[in-house]
């Protein structure tokens, strides 16, 4: 594309440019992933099923954590003996991993993703899950609120503890060029950057560090720990499978349209990302958990983190880093098919889907 190009994109994108008067109704063929000059004011018609599909299924799975009692979490954790010293040092670096990083995640998708993501359906898709990381932020307030923790140690913990340090600002530079309001897409270079910013955030934040800590508190969960947390956290996982679905989709997508995007070169690179991000998520596990507990350690999780990059490769038609590598987690299968594992609407307290709760 050519720099003139560029910029018309760049305005395009906004849906915020003057008003083209009287200009052709948009057909299906004009719509595309990025790059796309097509007015992104018009969802229909609609190009991307997939993508207005996880819409309709996000929203289904509407949830807040107010709605979950902490009460059993809140006398566990305020008893002398109810949990060790390991465990409950395990709870807090997991909450203040993912305390900043719902906040993360969100910012990249409001301020770096949205902009250079030329589709209504698929902006459709990230306004909704904008508001659900606002929940999940959202969640990790409401624990810390409710068991009493203290607020700077938990939401600073990003800047304390290397081990998540190191994760988050591994992440960061993927996404600090793409938010520069001068960064467009449209050249190779810019468009495999954004590329990379998918991949780090949507595959490796959310696709592969979050299941560790989804591991964690889980598994205190199957011993009757921290009750609470644990069916905030099933919650959590659900959306965020779909989130890591709605990324992957995205990706191919992208892949589908500009093939010339996806050279050898560029699959090697992602390759090693999941390879970096399994020795980053590593280091994090010996941090959290350095004598092992509930059945978890360290070198489990490394097991675990191998076997996620090779699926998350395979999503990505790309060779397995780690190959055979089984899951030692069977029990997460099960816990990520919670339609099996329990009907989350039976637990629900409140309806959303009445509009006669609407009583002014
Ligand atoms: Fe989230
Ligand atoms: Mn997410």
């Amino acid at each position: 594309m050519s720099a003139q190009e560029r910029s018309d994109v760049a305005v395009a994108s906004t849906g915020l440019g003057a008003i083209d008067r009287g200009a052709a109704r948009p057909r299906l063929d004009d719509k595309a992933m990025i790059n796309c000059r097509a007015d992104v004011n018009q969802l229909l018609p609609l190009k991307y099923r997939w993508a207005w599909e996880r819409y309709l299924s996000a929203c289904n799975n509407h949830w807040m954590p107010t709605e979950v009692s902490m009460q059993a979490d809140i006398a566990l954790w305020r008893s002398r003996d109810g949990l060790s010293e390991d465990e409950r040092r395990m709870v807090k670096r997991n909450l203040g991993f993912f305390a900043a990083s719902e906040s993360l995640v969100a910012n990249n998708i409001v301020l770096a993703i949205y902009r250079h993501l030329t589709n209504p359906e698929c902006r459709q898709y990230l306004l909704r899950q904008a508001f659900e990381e606002a929940i999940h932020t959202h969640t990790f307030q409401y624990i810390c609120e409710s068991l009493g923790l203290d607020e700077g140690e938990l939401f600073n913990m990003y800047r304390e503890v290397p081990s998540i340090t190191d994760k988050a600002s591994w992440a960061l530079k993927y996404t600090q060029h793409l938010s520069d309001p001068h960064f467009e897409t449209g050249t190779p270079e810019t468009d495999t950057a954004f590329l990379r910013d998918l991949v780090a955030f949507y595959v490796v934040f959310e696709g592969m560090w979050f299941y560790t800590g989804f591991a964690q508190i889980l598994s205190l969960g199957r011993r009757n720990k921290m009750v609470g947390i644990a069916e905030q956290y099933q919650y959590i996982l659900r959306d965020e499978s779909l989130h890591l679905n709605f990324g992957i989709d995205v990706i191919n997508q992208i892949r589908a349209e500009n093939p010339h995007l996806w050279t050898t070169a560029l699959q090697e690179e992602v390759r090693q990302m999941l390879h970096d991000a399994c020795d980053l998520e590593i280091a994090y596990g010996r941090d959290t958990m350095p004598r092992g507990l509930l059945g978890l350690n360290a070198d489990l999780c490394a097991q675990y983190m191998h076997n996620i990059a090779n699926r998350r490769c395979a999503q990505l038609g790309l060779e397995a880093v780690f190959p055979d590598t089984p899951n030692p987690f069977a029990w997460m299968a099960e816990a990520m098919d919670i339609k099996k594992e329990k009907n989350f609407f039976e637990t629900r307290v409140t309806e959303y889907q009445t509009g006669s709760s609407l009583k002014w």
